[in-house]
Formats: C-alpha cells, structure tokens, sequence
C-alpha cells in the first residue's frame, strides 16, 4: 500500500492555475478586518497584502474546481486511495510559508502544486494514517512570490471506546433557567418567542437578561411570523456527538424580524442548504417529551 501512495509524490497537483482574482484591495480589507489587523501596510495607494494572505489568493472558493484547468486529478485519485484503504477522515496539522516578495493589488496571481510527501503509516490518538504534504509555488505576474506548504492527516478514526450497538442516547436537554424559561415555554406552546426592549423596542435573541443596546432590564417579546432565510451555515460530520446522526446541516437563520437562531434545517439533503434560502420555522418531536424549533426549507 505505502508503495502505492508514494507514487504520488512529486505528482503535481495542480500547475499553471490561475488564482480566482488579482491581489485586490477589498479581500485584503475583508482580511483585515476578520483578523483585526490595523497595520497601515495594508491600506492607501501603496497597500501591500498581508503576506499570511497567501493561500487565499489560490482558493477556489465555495463552487469548486471546475472553472480552472490548472489542477490535476493526482490529489483526488490519492485521496480516493486513502478512501478506499479505510482512512476516510482527514485533519489539517500544520502549514508553513516563506514569503519572497510582497502582494500588491492588480497582481495576478498563478500558482503550481506538487504532493511533496506521503508518510509511512502512524498512528495518532485520531486514529492510523498517513500524512500528505502538499507544496505550493505562488506567482505574481510570473515572478515567484512565495510557498505554501500544508500537511494533512488522512486517517482512519480510532475505534470509539463505547460499542455501536449501545441504545442510542437521547438529545442534550436544554438548560432552563429564570432567563431563558419564557423562551422555552413558548417553545412548548409552539411559538418562537424574540424578546424585546420594552425601553428602546430592540429585539434580542437569544434571550438575555438585559438590553445590550441601552441596557434597560425590561422587556416584552414578540412571536416571530416563522418565515426566515439561511444567513450562514456549516455541515457537520465530525466528530460525531451521541444523539447525532451525522452529516446534518446547522443553520444561523435570520428570521424575518431581523435576529438570527441557530438550528438544523430540515426537508432538503443537508448538502443542498445555501447562505440566503428560504425556511421556514416548525417544531420537531425529539422524543416523548422534547421538541425543538427546527426551520424547513423547501427543495428548489
Ligand atoms: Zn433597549
């Protein structure tokens, strides 16, 4: 088997791919700003881009691969290998950079990958696998601007140490307390109850004890009308919590009031849930006696 994954190395992965984007300053601000990073490097007529940017300018973002033909099938076919040999996790270790000349906007950026190594079997408390390491040569305007070199693990996760066939546990129960009771009762009377400020009429959620805008401790609520959309979203497959029947999708959904939940949408196959469709709010029997506030989307 190792014989067949060293195969790989020095295969590339991708080569002449173009990044997605020239070096531009509204990512860099977006960077910065995510990152909180003021330096004034970054911003005014001869802003460079912050050189830990590097990878970001060869991402392909959200929609995949398919709009540049740079990349090669090597990678897919080796983690379909390691698929196959049992080794279906994967976990990112470790990356290293070296910059050599700064990014600045209008550059266009070109890189070339290579998987670089594939490692002997180990064994980690994940599991047993191997380690892949794949580099990548970044261009700007075709001068070498710096590498990216990343380190996976693709494994095989460790045997759980409690038996599969253990009855399955319920849900985790919400903690109810004096703050948060209303919420849940209405939750009972299948009403999604959104607190709000009876002093300055902002609306909160989830429920707290006091206005964060003008800090006033009364409040009233209203009953959120169901209808909301997908503002963000993650599909989650592992680690695996008891109860939970990955992959599943958890949603932030803003509701038509302007607050946002997090929930699982339901109705759809988790891997068609988009930022910005619409759901709707229903009540979702977990088992005899609870239920939770869930949004339905409906398929396109
Ligand atoms: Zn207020």
């Amino acid at each position: 088997m190792y014989d067949r994954l060293r195969a790989f190395e020095g295969r590339p992965a991708a080569t002449a791919a173009q990044g997605r984007d020239p070096v531009n300053q509204p990512m860099i601000r977006h960077w910065c700003e995510a990152m909180g990073d003021t330096n004034a490097a970054y911003t005014g007529p001869d802003a460079v881009a912050p050189p830990t940017m590097l990878q970001a300018w060869t991402m392909a973002g959200l929609s995949g691969h398919s709009d540049d033909g740079g990349r090669s099938s090597a990678h897919d076919e080796l983690f379909a290998l390691l698929d196959g040999a049992g080794c279906t996790s994967v976990v990112a270790t470790d990356c290293e950079q070296e910059y050599l000349r700064p990014l600045r906007p209008g550059d266009t950026v070109t890189f070339d990958s290579v998987i670089e190594s594939v490692s002997p079997r180990k064994t980690t408390k994940l599991g047993t696998g191997h380690f892949v390491t794949t580099r990548t040569d970044i261009r700007a305007n075709g001068e070498l601007a710096g590498t990216h070199r990343f380190r996976i693990l693709k494994y095989a996760p460790a045997a759980r140490s409690k038996p599969q066939e253990d009855p399955k546990p319920r849900r985790p129960r919400p903690v109810i307390n004096r703050d948060n009771q209303g919420f849940w009762d209405g939750v009972r009377r299948h009403r999604l109850l959104i607190q709000r400020c009876t002093a300055c009429t902002t609306l909160r959620f989830p429920w707290l004890p006091g206005c964060n805008h003008c800090a006033s401790p009364d409040w009233d609520t209203v009953e959120a009308s169901g209808a909301g959309t997908v503002f963000s979203y993650v599909v989650m497959h592992h680690p695996p919590f008891p109860a939970f029947d990955p992959p599943y999708a958890v949603a932030l959904v803003e509701l038509a009031e302007g607050v946002r939940i997090i929930s699982n949408i339901t109705g759809v196959p988790y891997d068609t849930v988009r930022i910005g469709m619409p759901v709707q709010l229903e009540f979702l029997r977990v088992d005899d006696d609870f239920e939770l506030p869930v949004f339905r989307a409906s398929e396109a």
